[in-house]
């Protein structure tokens, strides 16, 4: 874990505007513990993807790297699995 944000792409842009497929309770999504994500099928046959680090820091947009497509998670962090190794750096509040 290194201290760089923004590694993914560039999300600079105001992400008010965004194509959102569909809502989608972090309940109905699969926690895969190994890559630290969950993921929820996309109808394209691959599968929406957002990293738990994304979501303990507000992100809730889940991404489908084979169609674009994305859907909104619907969480509260504190329900979010512990976090097991990474209790060291505070993570920086964006409003
Ligand atoms: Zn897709």
């Amino acid at each position: 874990m290194k201290l760089t944000g923004a590694s993914s792409s560039s999300s600079a842009a105001a992400a008010e505007e965004l194509d959102i497929y569909d809502e989608i309770e972090i309940e109905d999504m699969t926690y895969d513990s190994t890559l630290q994500i969950y993921h929820y099928p996309c109808p394209c046959g691959d599968r929406f993807e957002v990293a738990i680090a994304d979501l303990r820091q507000g992100e809730d947009i889940a991404v489908c790297p084979s169609c674009s497509l994305m859907i909104r998670v619907i969480f509260e962090v504190e329900d979010l699995p512990a976090e097991e190794d990474g209790e060291s750096k505070q993570e920086k509040e964006k409003v």
